[in-house]
């Protein structure tokens, strides 16, 4: 059998699937400074309106505009791999499916919102975005995707991946993007950071308030901002992924999945492979659904569902997700772009209803599972994806020990041929594992103990 599912063009997902409209106790709303949900029109210094309704919306599926379409259509529908090598090498009765973003142009998954928010950005008359980049993939598809709609791009990047993969810079210097370190001199809440710390590694949350601040304070008002993953209206552009993945499983000749995996950092990959598979699962499949974080970040498996703010300067809403705080500074591990504070809320809230069995991974295991996939199956993923490769092998392992022929799909939301630095680290013993401790997370819930809890339907 031939290894690679292709689906042609004709078959590209033409709506997105919105998990809002059915999970069962409903998905409770982001809160203003006010204590009360957030109106639309609060949000309209920081997103063009036709994103803010989309945000909101409750409709199970929205179409994608023609547009978009066609500009997915350079890397999409992308291919769903069966792993026999990797079957044969463990040894598993297991049929292992990956389904392969890392042929997007800034090789991950970003790009498939990155076009759909460049595009309503320039529909609603905005001529350039502001955002934040961790390990730099969504830094570089949204200044790709810029390029494609004609605006100009301005990204500020967590200062310990800008110092670890300068090249990540050039890939968005060559798109027309431009890419500063962050924390940076040239917002207030940057200034700030540098102010109590000159040496901060930056972080997610940091990069953030100043992308919304640069944003916000364009008085023209020709300035919004844009952001990779989280919000709602992210999630909804990746479910592209996880319909096409049902239609090649079928034409695979399965019956569905088992198991379906994906990595999270603030839940983007794993919502877009996921959700049509929770769809499912609401409606009786029995599928097992795995968001795989880092043991060093670990927000779905050891904090608590409860509100909190998306960045270090609460400038975003209160929003209803698990959170390590606001406030949270993740070590440096490699893993650069699962090192977020908070989780989506629409995955956080999946969790909550009890749709998903999270798992924290350390980092040893991830690369050990990266090398292994490497030798086996030839492409060099991103350490964000050895996390999700790292619980295909466990699973595949337990199909094994159990004599279960389980179909196991999981996303490969990139590859690593801008990470080499983590693997040159691995391959010389340099790496260790850096969980956190009971202490550590306990001291971090403090600071968020007295925002108020979310409560489902
Ligand atoms: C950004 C990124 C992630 C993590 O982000 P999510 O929003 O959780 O998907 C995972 N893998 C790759 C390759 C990434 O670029």
């Amino acid at each position: 059998m031939n290894p690679v599912i292709q689906l042609s063009p004709d078959r590209i997902p033409r709506r997105w699937y919105n998990l809002a409209a059915d999970l069962p106790k409903g998905l409770p709303p982001p809160l203003g400074p006010d204590g009360k949900p957030v109106r639309p029109e609060q949000l309209a210094p920081v997103f063009p309106m036709n994103i803010v309704e989309q945000e909101v919306s409750t409709k199970r599926w929205i179409d994608i505009p023609e547009e978009v379409i066609n500009a997915l259509l350079k890397w999409r529908p992308t291919p769903l791999r069966r792993c026999f090598a990797l079957e044969k090498h463990l040894g598993t009765p297991a049929h292992i499916y990956v389904k392969d973003e890392s042929v997007s142009p800034a090789g991950s998954h970003k790009s498939n919102t990155a076009v759909a928010q460049a595009f309503y950005n320039r529909e609603f008359g905005i001529r350039k975005l502001t955002t934040e980049t961790g390990a730099g993939q969504w830094g570089s598809a949204l200044s790709h995707a810029c390029n494609q709609f004609g605006l100009t791009c301005k990204v500020f990047m967590v200062r310990v991946s800008f110092d670890q993969k300068p090249f990540r810079k050039t890939m968005m210097q060559v798109w027309g993007g431009e890419c500063v370190a962050s924390p940076s001199r040239e917002t207030a809440a940057g200034r700030a950071v540098l102010a109590a710390n000159p040496d901060s590694p930056g972080s997610l949350g940091i990069a953030i308030s100043e992308a919304v601040e640069a944003a916000v304070s364009d008085t023209s008002g020709g300035t919004r901002y844009a952001l990779g993953s989280v919000l709602n209206h992210v999630c909804l552009h990746q479910t592209v992924i996880g319909q096409e993945a049902q239609e090649q499983l079928a034409l695979a000749g399965e019956k569905g999945a088992d198991v379906v995996i994906g990595c999270a950092g603030g839940g983007s990959n794993f919502a877009g492979i996921a959700f049509p598979f929770i769809r499912d699962k609401i409606n009786g499949a029995n599928i097992t659904i795995i968001p795989v974080e880092p043991a060093s970040c670990p927000t779905l498996t050891r904090t608590p569902y409860t509100y909190d703010h998306g960045d270090i300067a609460r400038m975003t809403p209160l929003m209803p997700m698990h959170s390590l705080g606001h406030t949270f500074v993740p070590s440096p591990i490699h893993a650069g772009g699962l090192r977020y504070h908070g989780m989506a809320p629409t995955v956080s809230c999946a969790h909550a209803q009890g749709l998903l069995s999270p798992l924290a991974l350390d980092q040893l295991e991830c690369y050990a599972a990266a090398v292994t996939w490497a030798r086996v199956e030839g492409n060099i993923p991103a350490p964000e994806t050895s996390h999700a490769l790292a619980a295909v092998i466990r699973e595949a392992k337990k199909a094994k020990e159990e004599g279960k022929a389980r179909v196991i799909l999981a996303c490969y939301s990139g590859h690593g041929l801008m990470d080499l630095v983590g693997y040159q680290r691995y391959l010389a013993g340099e790496l260790k594992d850096v969980a956190m401790d009971d202490a550590a997370i306990a001291k971090c819930l403090d600071q968020i103990k007295d925002h108020p809890r979310p409560v489902l339907g």
